[in-house]
């Protein structure tokens, strides 16, 4: 074990060293926006979809659920009104991915499950995850401070895919994957500590969500 620990602090600096050195495209999370943070500490306030008029669809895996509204007509048209719409087929693949994340990160590597939000997102206290038409791939939002300790509960809002040449595009899934294994890891560092996240050394957070992305999919390139 703690050879492990040896070996994953070596790489982790390396790896620290040469982002440093070359920053990242950090466009791809917004989980540090200013938008993201100024939200923190509200009461439970979830996204809500567009159209409103569309039923919001929940796939529960063991930790999760994973929220979306649906219209089974891919791929969207892009001159269509901005709607949140997606398939059952890419949420199922976002389903996966967060479960996947949840077993490799949690159960492998020994991380702290993030805390649970009660019945806040839905009757049952697993993890919430929002799929929406937005530019970026994937942000955690910080909400409730946990009693007694530094600790947030958080959601995570994945897109429904990016709009690229003026199509909309949704994520393969090599992208779903590691966006949910990147931004699961923000939930679990919120978990720990969410009020050092809003100083400015967060490019750690950063650093180590991207970093976890290399570690449980070493086979995959973005
Ligand atoms: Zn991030």
């Amino acid at each position: 074990m703690k050879l492990l620990f040896n070996s994953v602090l070596s790489i982790l600096i390396t790896f620290l060293f040469y982002t440093t050195l070359f920053p990242q495209d950090f466009q791809k999370c917004g989980t540090f926006s200013p938008e993201n943070l100024s939200k923190m500490g509200e009461s439970c306030t979830r996204p809500s979809f567009s159209p409103a008029s569309s039923e919001v669809q929940i796939i529960q895996t063991t930790n999760f659920n994973i929220h979306f509204i649906t219209d089974e007509l891919p791929p969207l048209n892009p001159n269509d009104p901005p709607s949140d719409k997606t398939t059952w087929a890419y949420a199922e693949k976002v389903a996966s991915a967060a479960q996947e994340a949840w077993y490799f990160q949690i159960n492998s590597l020994g991380w702290q499950a993030p805390p649970g939000d009660g019945t806040c997102g839905g009757e049952f206290d697993k993890y919430d995850i929002y799929i929406k038409r937005v530019n970026f791939y994937g942000a955690t939002q910080p909400e409730l401070q946990v009693t007694g300790t530094n600790g947030y509960t958080s959601y995570i809002i994945v897109t429904t895919g990016l709009i690229i040449g003026g199509v909309h595009t949704p994520l393969t899934e090599n992208e779903i994957r590691v966006t949910l294994a990147h931004e699961f890891n923000h939930a679990i560092q919120f978990g720990y500590n969410g009020t050092k996240s809003r100083e400015s050394n967060y490019w750690f957070f950063e650093n180590t969500a991207t970093w976890i992305e290399e570690i449980q999919y070493p086979e995959i390139n973005d």
